[in-house]
C-alpha cells in the first residue's frame, strides 16, 4: 500500500459530478427508514455516482489496486467504501455508514481480491464489511455523530493516511509483515490489514518476491558496475508510488541503503 493524495482527488472531481453526489446523499438522508436507504442505495443511479468517480479519476491512480498494488483492477465496480455502507462486521449492531455512501473521502480503489471476501485452502481474506476501530467506544453511527466520525481510529491501513504505508513491510519470502520495531498496536493494524485485504494470498506473495528477486539483480548490476545508470534508473523506477508492489520494492531496496545510489534513490540522503 501507498499514499494516495487526497487533493489530487479532489481536483479532479467536476462540477457536475459534485451535483450529482450532493443530490443523492440527500436523498439518501431524507429517507424515512432503512428499507428506502436500501432501495436508494441499490439503484443503477447510485453506482453511477461510484463508476463516474472512477472515470473521473487520472490514469495515474486506476494503475493498481489502492490497497494491495495489484496492476490490475478486474472488478465491475473498483470503488470500495471505506466505512462500510450496508453494515459492520466488527459492530453486530451497527446499521452501516450509509450516509457516506456518496462521499467520495469514503472511497478507495480496490481490486476484488481486496474488496470482497474469499477463501482458498492456504489462506482467506477481503474487506467485504469488515470496520474494526483501535477506539470501538468511538464509533460514529448516525450521520449527526460527525465528532465522533473524525476521531475514529481505524485498526488497518488506509491508504489516505499518510503514516500509515511506512507500517507495512514484507519478509524475504514476499510475504507482509509489520515493520521492525513496531508497537504491539501497530502489530495488529498490520495484522488486520493482511487479513481485511488478503495481503499474504500465494499469487500476491509470489508476486512481491519476484520484485525481490529484481531488485537484487539490479543492485548486483550497481555493485559490478556493470550499466549501473541503466540499472539506477530501473530502481527508482520500481519505487515510484504509480507503479505496481512498490512498496514492496522500497522495502527490499532499503536491505542496501548502504550503497550511496540506494541512499540516493530512497531520498536518505
Ligand atoms: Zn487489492
Amino acid at each position: 500500500m501507498r499514499w494516495i493524495c487526497k487533493d489530487e482527488i479532489e481536483e479532479c472531481l467536476t462540477q457536475a459530478w459534485r451535483e450529482m453526489a450532493d443530490n443523492a446523499k440527500a436523498e439518501l438522508i431524507a429517507a424515512p427508514d432503512e428499507a428506502t436507504r436500501k432501495v436508494i442505495l441499490k439503484r443503477v443511479a447510485s453506482s453511477n455516482v461510484w463508476r463516474e468517480f472512477y472515470n473521473l479519476l487520472p490514469d495515474s491512480l486506476k494503475r493498481k489496486c489502492w490497497y494491495c498494488e495489484a496492476e490490475e483492477i478486474r472488478s465491475d465496480m473498483p470503488v470500495d467504501h471505506f466505512r462500510p455502507k450496508n453494515k459492520v462486521e466488527d459492530d453486530r449492531l451497527h446499521d452501516g455508514y450509509w450516509w457516506l455512501a456518496f462521499d467520495w473521502q469514503n472511497y478507495r480503489c480496490a481490486c476484488t481480491f481486496c474488496n470482497s471476501r474469499r477463501v482458498f485452502d492456504e489462506t482467506e481474506g477481503g474487506k467485504a464489511c469488515r470496520f474494526p476501530l483501535e477506539n470501538p467506544d468511538e464509533r460514529a453511527f448516525t450521520p449527526e455523530d460527525q465528532a465522533k466520525l473524525s476521531n475514529e481510529r481505524p485498526y488497518f491501513l488506509d491508504p489516505f493516511n499518510p503514516d500509515d504505508e511506512k507500517l507495512l513491510w514484507f519478509d524475504n519470502d514476499g510475504l507482509p509483515i509489520a515493520k521492525p520495531l513496531a508497537t504491539p498496536e501497530q502489530q495488529t493494524k498490520v495484522g488486520n490489514s493482511i487479513e481485511i485485504f488478503h495481503l499474504h494470498e500465494s499469487r500476491i506473495v509470489r508476486a512481491r518476491n519476484k520484485v525481490r528477486l529484481e531488485v537484487e539483480k539490479q543492485i548486483r548490476k550497481i555493485k559490478d558496475n556493470d550499466d549501473a545508470q541503466t540499472a539506477k534508473a530501473k530502481l527508482r523506477r520500481m519505487v515510484k508510488d504509480t507503479e505496481k508492489l512498490s512498496r514492496a520494492a522500497v522495502v527490499y531496496l532499503r536491505a542496501h541503503r548502504e550503497l550511496p545510489e540506494v541512499k540516493d534513490i530512497l531520498n536518505l540522503v
